[in-house]
């Protein structure tokens, strides 16, 4: 537990002073830096808030008021739009209180999910052979935490390259988030898994290597988590066999990207075909 530790301060005072903090530091920036990783770019408030040592009120007044002290307007209300989401989320399990459990869009009840043991426990482990996935499930395994785009990217890794349920990765993180969070944990799993509320479609697969190269461009968070990377040029930080090169204790990939795409799109393409014989 060193890695929370070192990590966190709990408690209302802790949670103020990073309100402060952020708002001091990062808001200005915040509409950019927002999906980077690489970069403290966001508030790190969501313990916080999860546990009502900070409420979404306080925060929203304090950023308003802030801003129109002369704060960045811009960052502001890129960061209010994101407290939103958090109400979107309550509003849905509010509403669906079998959102834990059950796809919100019913149409899915039937994917044709394959469950597998080891490739769960690679993805849990961060020992996939994608560095941006493994930096991901390692920062959260350490602190408690994921950086919000690189939960993006590895729920869409879980759910679409290793077609394993997004009530799996959901289980995972419940069990593994500081900010484990019943109504954004469900609502963000179904919403990238594709069968959320207003879902990304399911059909739009992350590719990790594309996704590593756009937010962490120089392999600086990849590096931080996944030291068997730190001598890896930044043109092949984010795909290694690209290059040639074998990190030493670093696995290959546990799946090729292309073919892990069409099994993807192979699998919703069967989900609809038994969905239209049922309608027919
Ligand atoms: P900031 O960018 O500083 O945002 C401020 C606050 O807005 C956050 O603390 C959070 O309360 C809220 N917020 C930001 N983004 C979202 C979002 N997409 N949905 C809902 N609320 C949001 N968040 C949790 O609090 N608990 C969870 O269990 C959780 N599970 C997630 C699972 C997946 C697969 C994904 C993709 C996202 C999940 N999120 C969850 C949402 C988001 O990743 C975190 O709230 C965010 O990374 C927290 O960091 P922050 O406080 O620095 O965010």
């Amino acid at each position: 537990a060193g890695g929370l530790r070192a990590a966190w301060e709990p408690g209302a005072a802790a949670a103020a002073d990073r309100l402060d903090r952020f708002v001091a530091q990062a808001m200005t920036g915040y509409r950019d830096d927002r999906d980077r990783p690489d970069v403290p770019g966001t508030s790190a408030l969501s313990p916080h808030l999860h546990f009502g040592e900070v409420s979404p009120r306080q925060v929203w007044h304090y950023v308003q008021h802030r801003a129109a002290d002369g704060a960045s307007e811009a960052g502001a209300s890129a960061y209010l739009r994101e407290l939103v989401w958090r109400e979107f989320s309550y509003h849905l399990l509010h509403q669906w209180p079998t959102l834990p459990k059950t796809a919100f869009n019913d149409g899915f009840a039937d994917f044709p999910w394959q469950p597998d043991d080891a490739a769960l426990a690679a993805w849990q482990q961060g020992r996939t052979g994608f560095p941006i996935v493994d930096a991901g499930m390692r920062q959260l395994w350490h602190t408690g935490w994921m950086h919000n785009r690189v939960r993006m990217i590895v729920a869409s890794f879980l759910t679409k390259h290793l077609l394993i349920s997004w009530q799996d990765g959901a289980r995972w993180f419940w069990d593994t988030l500081v900010d484990a969070d019943l109504a954004n944990n469900s609502a963000s799993w179904q919403w990238v898994a594709g069968c959320g509320a207003d879902a990304a479609p399911y059909f739009r697969v992350f590719n990790p290597v594309l996704q590593g190269r756009k937010f962490d461009p120089n392999g600086v968070y990849v590096r931080r988590w996944v030291p068997e990377l730190a001598d890896v040029p930044n043109r092949f930080v984010h795909a290694p066999w690209e290059g040639g090169v074998t990190p030493a204790g670093y696995p290959a990939p546990i799946i090729d990207h292309v073919a892990g795409r069409q099994r993807a799109l192979d699998a919703f393409a069967e989900l609809k075909r038994r969905r239209e014989a049922v309608t027919a």
